[in-house]
């Protein structure tokens, strides 16, 4: 079976499947509600023993966030308005727990999230995971169905909590007959390493319980009951990981730096609080590319500013003193917002998107603005603004930038100190890179967008993807450029896009002076070997050959050799 590789890597596990979206809760008579009650109760009892269990393992590795997520679900166990009205539908109304569960948990998420306060407006997604955690409970009756042994999940969907809690044990690989790409599943998945493929449609039918499956999520493919040959293809994989893994050990901390002494940083690349623990483990030194759009893309309604607020400020705490860089909201061309209201356009990535749209939009704007202010107070925050072609958008939103700080200081909010810089990713912005340093204080090189301009190849396209590539040696010209302009004006200057973390291309970052690289939170360890084996001097004259390269194809045998 196929599916689309979401966490690259390869597992060969027995398939434990989640087929709790299936569960009866239709309503169904019950005469003896007594032991009704008490299968309630034992099932209570044993979410709230897993729920304890799993935040005490979250607390000993210092991951406390996600024990904070799960006290809340472990607090509606003894609520009266979620449990306590529970029992009152199962006894007055003599039906099954199922029922009772489902009913009311639909309720009480609409209710909070009626709410005029947005924090328990979020809390409508704990009841979404402590009712499917009811009713696995509920089918189990007493016995736990936690694995005991490696497994790898298989399931329609599963929910964050899920994934933390598997993922804290025996969780080898996951495989999502739904998923999007950018789910907080595959999030966590990414962040935690675990394989990854979804939209594997039918899978739940023709994998049973138990089944040895091998998942190939380098190749897109499912195995069932997989073949001599296919179980010799896993081995080797498995060694080369094992010996990579032993290799990359002591990449995992302290700080980064060539061979010859200079140093560099790496960064990584997130879209949520949840990845925070992975980057510490990882040994990342800040985050370079906090990509805010799925927290609106989430949403039916535009975030406001305490949302935000809570939502950028446990990302501060979480990386206790590291910098954090957050990219304002990126909307339009592949992201799109319906709730925005942006009309269809004939070229999206061309189109009315990132800082277009929010200069035009200050109800927008300005509560995220307000709340990347308020979280620099907590830590060290800058601010960068996206799809940049022209410095008189940075002028602009530089303007608003200062006018919500004195908002702030009439309301007598606390605001940090923000650096604002601008991913430099369209070729206008590479052009005018000479003056738009002397108007920022960092730039980050976006070279995911910056390819597809500049060789007009849509980044999607795969009839493309020869011109779209980071081998260009256009493409190199224009970093060198961008990294030539920042240095002159004394500002620093970053790799966010996917390039930076490209093995080959690293030395020709070294060479062309790239202070920080910021990278997906799995490959930090692989990246900062790569930067210690550099030497400055011979990437400079590495650099210099590759810039005068004609062809893609040379630039590749420069940098192979
Ligand atoms: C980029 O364009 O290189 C980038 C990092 O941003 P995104 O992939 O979100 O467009
Ligand atoms: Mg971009």
């Amino acid at each position: 079976m196929k599916g689309t590789v979401a966490v690259g890597g390869m597992a060969l596990s027995q398939a434990c499947l989640f087929l709790e979206g299936q569960a009866d809760v239709s309503p169904h008579h019950v005469e003896n509600t007594d032991a009704e009650l008490q299968r309630l109760q034992t099932a209570s009892a044993l979410c709230a023993g897993e729920l304890s269990a799993l935040i005490e393992s979250l607390r000993q590795n210092a991951v406390a966030d996600q024990a904070e997520i799960l006290d809340f679900q472990l607090l509606l166990l003894e609520d009266e308005n979620y449990m306590g009205r529970i029992a009152c539908i199962v006894q007055g109304e003599q039906v099954n727990c199922e029922y009772a569960v489902a009913r009311h948990s639909q309720l009480y998420r609409e209710e909070l999230s009626a709410l005029d306060n947005p924090y328990l407006n979020e809390r409508a997604a704990d009841i979404s995971d402590i009712e499917q955690r009811l009713l696995r409970a509920l089918s189990r009756r007493g016995k736990t169905a936690l694995p005991s042994h490696p497994v790898i999940a298989v399931a329609q969907d599963l929910t964050p909590s899920q994934v933390v809690e598997l993922g804290h044990g025996k969780l080898e690989g996951i495989i999502l007959e739904k998923g999007g790409l950018s789910s907080h599943c595959v999030i966590l998945a990414r962040s935690m390493g675990i394989p990854c493929i979804i939209g594997a449609a039918g899978i739940l039918a023709q994998v049973e319980q138990g089944q040895p499956v091998l998942l190939d999520a380098e190749a897109g493919e499912i195995v069932p009951s997989p073949d001599e040959e296919a179980v010799r293809r896993y081995r080797q994989y498995q060694e080369a990981k094992q010996r990579e893994r032993q290799s990359l050990e002591q990449f995992r901390c302290g700080k980064t730096a060539t061979a010859d002494g200079r140093t560099m940083k790496v960064y990584a690349n997130i879209t949520s609080h949840l990845e925070v623990p992975g980057i510490l483990e990882q040994g990342g030194e800040g985050v370079g590319l906090l990509r805010t759009e799925m927290l609106y893309m989430e949403q039916d309604a535009p975030p406001d500013e305490e949302t935000q607020f809570s939502f950028y400020s446990a990302i501060v705490k979480g990386l206790a003193g590291r910098p954090l860089i957050i990219r304002t909201l990126d909307v339009g061309g592949d992201k799109s917002i319906p709730y925005l209201g942006i009309p269809p356009e004939e070229n999206p990535f061309l189109g009315y998107r990132a800082i277009r749209y929010c200069l035009d939009h200050p109800e927008i704007f300005k509560p995220q603005l307000a709340a990347i202010l308020r979280a620099a107070a907590l830590g060290p925050v800058r601010l960068m603004l996206p799809m940049v072609a022209a410095a008189g958008e940075v002028v602009r939103a530089k303007e608003i930038v200062a006018a919500v700080r004195r908002e702030l200081e009439d309301r007598g909010t606390a605001a940090g100190p923000v650096p604002v810089g601008i991913m430099v990713e369209t070729p206008a912005a590479a052009v005018m890179a000479d003056q738009l340093a002397g108007l920022v204080d960092f730039f980050s090189i976006g070279t995911n967008d910056l390819t597809q301009y500049l060789f007009a190849a849509d980044r999607n396209n795969a009839r493309v993807a020869s011109l779209n590539s980071y081998f260009q040696p256009a493409l190199l010209r224009m970093v060198e450029r961008i990294c030539r302009c920042a240095h002159e004006k004394g500002i620093e200057v970053g790799i966010c896009g996917q390039a930076g973390e490209v093995e080959q291309l690293i030395p020709l970052w070294v060479g062309m002076g790239v202070d920080e690289l910021s990278v997906s939170i799995p490959s930090i360890p692989r990246v900062r070997r790569r930067i210690s084996r550099c030497d400055t001097a011979a990437c400079r004259e590495l650099a210099g050959r590759a810039l005068a390269c004609i062809s893609e194809a040379e630039v590749r045998k420069e940098v192979e050799q």
